[in-house]
């Protein structure tokens, strides 16, 4: 008997690599190497892989290379764009812990700015947060947890008008919908667009001033010094070209899989509701809620694990926090058990209608087969 293939439906916690990355990559985990920085053929050859990909990731960030700054990770870009900065700083309530976390740690006011029920946030409520000692506002352009597109262009416009720095994490949003608004910090990372993990990016403007959370040997213009991982650099590289030349025909069939989900979805499992704005949204994410079944998407992800399907609740990055409810969707107005129930699908490149198909043959009777015991504990512990 053949083992049946897992789905996976996982693609916002990361991406597998595409097999082009991964030949991309493979000659600087074997007959290449050379540190970028020694004068010699081996370091002049790592300089110019290393400038090639950084063409690559400005061509996707519609940047200029320059102002490419590779990281070890979309986490420590965000943290770049914001440490250092004082007076008063607003952050979007559904910003990722990486911005959340580090805003907090500055010697600055953090602001939150709140969002709507759809998970976008109004423009007019970053302008009205404005003041004159604001020295940044952190808005992400598409939301990890629920797939909404934030107003992007709009917020930096208003930014600019106020001479304000305007920072986007667009570590979901980068290769699945177009980076069109050059703004001043623009963060972006590989393993979500199909590249290695432990690779990204902090795009800055020329002229905003960062302050380096890593200091040494002068590498990237000074602002992150360390040896370049010149494998995972030439491989952020590979899947940034790949993800700028293919996007709209992937973007086509993820879209169409999508739709297919959720009439699917519609029929099969009424009391199911979709979460976030219906069509600001990423072209591949649905998260949605089981009426009914509030508190229980842990057992539903475990039912569906057991039948070979991959799938989150609220974001990888909490899963070792299972139990805490997803600060989004509280963000969003949910209430803690409301909250624990929302089950999260990505759609990426690999997947295919068949996938989706075998999704909806399995979930309407797990969905019916889980008795909603976890409701009453949570009742009570919120008593
Ligand atoms: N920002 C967002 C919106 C994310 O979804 C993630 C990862 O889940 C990160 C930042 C962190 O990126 P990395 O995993 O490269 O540190």
């Amino acid at each position: 008997m053949t083992a049946m293939q897992r789905i996976y439906f996982d693609n916002a916690a990361t991406t597998p690599m595409d097999p082009r990355v991964r030949e991309a990559m493979l000659p600087w985990l074997g007959a290449r190497y050379g540190n970028a920085s020694s004068l010699h053929r081996e370091g002049r050859e790592a300089r110019a892989a290393i400038d090639h990909a950084r063409e690559q990731v400005a061509q996707l960030a519609n940047a200029s290379p320059s102002d490419v700054i590779f990281t070890a990770s979309g986490t420590e870009a965000d943290n770049l764009a914001l440490f250092g900065r004082n007076g008063h700083v607003l952050v979007s309530a559904i910003e990722h812990p990486a911005v959340l976390e580090a805003a907090r740690a500055l010697d600055a006011e953090v602001e939150l700015i709140p969002v709507g029920s759809d998970g976008v946030v109004a423009p007019d409520d970053v302008r009205k947060r404005l003041r004159a000692n604001t020295t940044l506002v952190s808005v992400m352009a598409a939301n990890n947890v629920i797939g909404t597109l934030q107003p992007i262009a709009a917020i930096r416009a208003i930014c600019r008008e106020h001479g304000v720095l305007f920072h986007s994490d667009a570590v979901q949003a980068a290769g699945k919908i177009p980076l069109d608004t050059q703004v001043d910090l623009l963060t972006i990372s590989a393993h979500k667009l199909y590249g290695p993990q432990g690779i990204g990016a902090l795009i800055a403007r020329r002229g905003v001033a960062l302050h380096p959370l890593i200091r040494g040997g002068g590498q990237e213009r000074g602002l992150r010094a360390a040896t370049e991982n010149i494998a995972a650099i030439v491989g952020f590289g590979a899947a940034a070209e790949i993800a700028h030349r293919e996007m709209r025909d992937d973007n086509a069939s993820i879209v169409a899989m999508r739709e297919r989900l959720l009439d699917g979805l519609a029929t099969r499992v009424p009391n199911c509701t979709l979460i976030g704005h219906r069509t600001r949204r990423l072209p591949g994410h649905v998260t949605f809620l089981l009426d009914g079944q509030e508190g229980e998407a842990i057992r539903l992800l475990l039912a569906l694990d057991e039948a070979g399907i991959a799938v989150s609740t609220g974001s990888a990055c909490s899963a070792q926090r299972a139990s805490e409810p997803s600060s989004v969707l509280t963000a969003i107005g949910f209430d803690a058990i409301r909250a624990r129930g929302a089950l999260r699908i990505s759609l990426g490149r690999f997947n295919t209608n068949d996938d989706v198909d075998r999704f909806l043959d399995v979930f309407p009777n797990i969905a019916r087969s889980l008795r909603p015991v976890t409701t009453f504990a949570f009742a009570k512990e919120r008593s």
